[in-house]
């Protein structure tokens, strides 16, 4: 979506000095549970609609925060939550490496280290060890698309930011 690639190239700027290389920024509507993930072979972002969409706040924390990620791993550091990317985070301004939505706990040491995604049928599946090359989509037997994940974060919904009460 064209306005999250101009959101990632303006923050890049301002708050990163464009050290980040072109990323793809995508909103993933198959998402259900995970607020935002990297995956940095390719090089993308993806973002959850059902938890973003319509939330700035929310959407520019967690693309912030994926986007420290992405700046690590492009400097050769660990990408992990160390303590550069908490010394990173602060100076960003974002309260916590469980900032997300309030209450989501990141997923680091998930031991799930690859993603392989069939772009015919949209399938995805998680792998601890890299897929072998050839691997093919187990539904339409297509070569499938390999991604490594630097990380992977469960959302659990704060209270606070339950729908409220409908309008009338
Ligand atoms: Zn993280
Ligand atoms: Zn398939």
């Amino acid at each position: 979506m064209a306005t999250l690639q101009l959101m990632f190239a303006q923050f890049n700027n301002v708050y990163f000095d464009g050290e980040i290389p072109a990323h793809e920024i995508a909103y993933n509507n198959r998402f259900s549970n995970v607020a935002g993930r990297i995956t940095y072979k390719p090089p993308k972002i993806e973002l959850s609609p059902k938890h973003l969409r319509g939330k700035p706040d929310h959407l520019k924390d967690t693309l912030l925060h994926e986007m420290i990620h992405a700046w690590l791993f492009a400097r050769g550091e660990n990408p992990g939550h160390t303590p550069a990317f908490k010394r990173k985070m602060l100076e960003l301004g974002l309260p916590s490496i469980y900032h997300d939505l309030g209450t989501a706990a990141p997923l680091n040491e998930s031991p799930k280290r690859y993603i392989f995604r069939c772009e015919h049928c949209r399938r995805e599946g998680l792998r601890k060890r890299k897929p072998a090359p050839a691997t093919r989509c187990g539904h339409c037997r297509r070569p499938v698309v390999v991604f490594e994940v630097v990380e992977m974060r469960e959302v659990a919904l704060p209270r606070a930011s339950r729908p409220a009460a409908a309008p009338r």
